[in-house]
């Protein structure tokens, strides 16, 4: 299986510390996008979910992180004192922090007099002059009285109108505290940056305003170059931008994206139009990055051709690779890094071949092994989980035969209340919890008496579930065992799609009308499908009858409505062409047979699923020269096929699903196309048919 033998994966080397030689399988899409992000050119990653885009790109920032000069930079963004709504952000090379946080002194204008100076102003004037005036003649005291106001009142005004004017020019300044006028530092970027964003991200990928529910003026409001939020693009600058799912990158953020890579800078404003921050923009900031983008093969459509022109490297991520020693090391390998990265407990041999038959059945031929390795990195981490699970209760196990602990009913409802004291502090309380509730259901099953207090049950379990936890974190590490993969395989291994189909045969398996040891039949065939989105194979029972032509010429009709049209049509071409031209080498039972008098009706009984290919091909085209022939099709086989119109069985999907189906039902045969032989993984417990022309069907097919 593998080239080293070993007992458990703790005989292995060690991981190598360096994400990027931890990628398998990936060798050829690896070299050209390191080529890539050297060169500072953009590029397109696709591939099936799981197979290591995102593992890549991060393998490719720790790489450059560690590469070449960079100089560190800072991004602030500071007020604008000539226009409040364009606040004005930079970036400053080197360690600039010192440079701009001492405090900047706002240079304060003079104040300006306010209302009550003036009046007081104009008071005092009043009284000089009521003073000045003791003694003068009434005769001229009016002139001198009428004069004195109108000056005055002239000099207020021209105090005023000042005073106005120049309140005005320097409202802002003066309105502004001097926290208000420092700067902000929005970003320090120390090392060569790697910044991830999803595609659907707006705000996160191309920055904001936020907004002020005070209208963003100060001295209540906050400032607009305090509100501002740099984008995923900004902080990429001089690094990496790594943005996923595509698939969800709005038309409009493709073109911002398409600015940003050509000019370098790209300005933020307010996105939210409600809100105070849409009338604000900053100046265009710098934002010179290696775009990476990643997503599944038919995302692609969803980028914009300008977009899509820009970026350099195009690179599919492969799905599978050979199933060769070489490889199957690689997959070793990578069990060992995802014990070590994830902190699990050693695999035994067995556990781990286990794991690469699985990869060979995931991948869906026994020639390769899958590349999806999340899905198998799950495997592990929930085998490790009944793993560790087991070594839990066999300590508790332990536990309670020693008989240390004997409870009776009083001490339920106070163990809640120890239950959670304990766990609080304790880093893994879910499982403490677990194990704790193990505990509890074996006491209330015990009828016999303790005889002690509560309080010294309580002091005992505390003792006792101390000594659980050491356990666990620290000393023992049960391996994985084969039987902990294959109690994850029972279970949790597969999607909803698939569990929701497994529930549904598991239910209707016995009301279907499938016998696979019934006598030969005329027009009736057990064909294969593809149960849900993920794989689940299913039997489908396919009857054909021939009657007289009501409407002569309509000939073919399938009765079950929308199902496998693209193989019916394809079977009624072929087998009227066969009947008819006599190369069949069958003889009918009842002579000749005149076509153009007959109608077929064809069903797919109780069937549920979805065959939209040309998989039933071989099937239904079997079925309709049985009936038409009247000749009976044995009942012993399952058959899965698509034929062309020279009679050659052409390659199907989801093989070994189909087999698998055609085990479940008990059936001893099952026909498959020649080609898809060598995909096929597990023969056990049924006979499996590679043909490859219709010549060959005849024989195994018909009771002749
Ligand atoms: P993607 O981005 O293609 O959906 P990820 O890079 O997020 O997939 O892969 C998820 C996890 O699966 C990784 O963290 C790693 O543990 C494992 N994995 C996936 N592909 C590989 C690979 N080619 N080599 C090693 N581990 C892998």
């Amino acid at each position: 299986m593998f080239s080293t033998k070993f007992n458990t994966t703790d005989d292995l080397p060690e991981p190598s510390p360096n994400l990027i030689n931890q990628v398998i399988g990936q060798d050829e899409a690896v070299e050209i996008v390191l080529n890539a992000v050297k060169n500072k050119r953009h590029a397109l990653l696709l591939g099936d979910p799981g197979v290591g885009k995102s593992m890549m790109v991060k393998a490719f920032g720790e790489l450059l992180e560690n590469s070449g000069h960079f100089t560190p930079y800072t991004i602030i963004s500071k007020p604008n004192l000539k226009n409040t709504e364009k606040p004005m952000v930079e970036l400053l090379e080197g360690n600039v922090i010192e440079r701009i946080m001492p405090e900047e002194k706002p240079k304060v204008m003079r104040q300006p007099p306010s209302m009550l100076t003036l009046v007081l102003i104009m008071l005092g004037f009043i009284l000089v002059t009521q003073f000045l005036l003791k003694g003068v003649p009434e005769t001229q005291m009016l002139g001198i009285v009428a004069t004195t106001t109108i000056v005055g009142t002239l000099i207020a005004f021209i105090i005023l109108f000042l005073a106005i004017f120049g309140a005005t020019k320097a409202s802002m300044p003066n309105s502004i505290s001097p926290a208000d006028l420092k700067p902000m530092v929005l970003y320090e970027c120390p090392k060569r940056p790697l910044v991830r964003a999803s595609a659907y991200n707006t705000t996160k990928l191309l920055g904001d305003i936020k907004h002020c529910p005070l209208g963003g003026k100060p001295p209540i409001g906050t400032p607009p170059h305090k509100r501002v939020i740099l984008g995923a693009i900004h902080e990429a600058h001089k690094g990496i931008l790594y943005v996923d799912e595509i698939k969800t990158m709005p038309l409009d953020v493709q073109d911002y994206i398409l600015t940003a890579i050509q000019d370098k800078k790209l300005a933020i404003s307010g996105r939210n139009p409600n809100s105070s921050g849409a009338s604000v923009e900053t100046n265009p900031i710098p934002c010179d990055f290696t775009l990476i983008m990643s997503g599944n093969m038919d995302d692609v459509s969803n980028l914009r051709a300008p977009l899509m022109d820009r970026i350099d490297y195009k690179v599919v991520l492969k799905n599978k690779m050979d199933n060769s020693l070489e490889n199957r090391d690689k997959l070793l390998q990578f069990i060992v890094q995802e014990i070590k990265n994830n902190n699990l407990n050693p695999m035994t041999y067995e556990a781990c071949c286990e794991l690469v038959k699985l990869a060979q059945l995931l991948s869906g031929s026994k020639n390769k092994l899958t590349l999806r390795l999340r899905r198998l990195s799950n495997i592990i981490k929930m085998a490790n989980d009944i793993a560790t699970g087991k070594e839990l209760s066999e300590s508790l196990n332990e536990f309670t035969k020693n008989g240390t602990l004997d409870l009776d009913d009083t001490f339920d409802s106070d163990s809640e209340l120890i239950i959670e004291q304990l766990s609080q502090g304790d880093k893994d309380a879910g499982k403490l919890k677990n194990v704790v509730s193990k505990i509890k259901g074996k006491a209330t099953k015990s009828t016999k008496k303790s005889g002690k207090s509560v309080d010294e049950l309580k002091i005992e379990l505390r003792a006792r579930i101390s000594d659980l936890n050491k356990l666990d974190t620290s000393k023992v590490k049960k391996p994985i065992e084969l039987s902990d993969v294959k109690r994850v395989l029972d279970t949790g291994i597969y999607s909803m799609q698939k569990q929701v189909a497994m529930d549904y045969l598991e239910n209707f398996k016995e009301y279907k009308n499938i016998h696979p040891n019934g006598e030969p039949t005329v027009g009736v065939i057990h064909g294969l499908a593809v149960l849900g989105g993920e794989g689940l194979g299913d039997v489908t029972r396919i009857i054909t009858k021939v009657l007289n032509a009501k409407n002569p010429k309509t000939s073919l009709l399938n009765i079950t409505g929308d199902i496998a049209k693209h193989s019916i049509t394809l079977a009624s071409a072929l087998s009227k062409k066969l009947v008819s031209d006599g190369t069949l080498p069958l003889k009918g039972k009842d002579g000749e047979t005149d076509l153009s008098e007959k109608e077929i009706y064809i069903q797919f009984s109780q069937s549920y699923s979805k065959i939209d290919g040309d998989s039933a091909t071989a099937a239904v085209c079997l079925s309709i020269i049985s009936s038409l022939m009247n000749i009976p099709i044995k009942q012993d086989f399952c058959i899965t096929g698509s034929l062309d119109l020279n009679g050659d069985m052409l390659a199907i999907g989801g093989v070994n699903e189909k087999i698998g189906a055609a085990r479940e039902y008990q059936f001893k045969r099952v026909i498959v196309p020649f080609s898809n032989y060598k995909d096929v993984i597990n023969v056990e417990g049924i006979e499996v048919i590679p043909v490859k022309t219709l010549d060959e069907l005849i024989p195994l097919v018909f009771e002749i």
